[in-house]
């Protein structure tokens, strides 16, 4: 699979809920990755395991102070 430049940061939300614009993905191309104290999920792959997109946003420098938060709460925030 594609990676890298095929993803885009759209947004993130005050639920942990972030939105990841992936051009490989047809119709609308927006995923969602959602933080929870036991995981992070993927909207599209929908598992709680390692996919690109998570592996996208835990990756992301605009990512690291929340993923450190997380990480620090005591969430399982998987490293890549
Ligand atoms: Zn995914």
């Amino acid at each position: 699979m594609l990676k890298g430049k095929c993803f885009e940061l759209v947004s993130v939300d005050a639920f942990g809920g972030v939105r990841v614009f992936d051009r490989t993905v047809p119709g609308n191309r927006t995923v969602t990755v959602t933080f929870a104290p036991k995981g992070v999920v993927c909207s599209h792959c929908l598992n709680d395991s390692f996919c690109v997109h998570v592996e996208f946003v835990v990756t992301h420098l605009d990512m690291q102070k929340i993923v450190m938060q997380k990480r620090k709460a005591g969430w399982n925030i998987p490293e890549p």
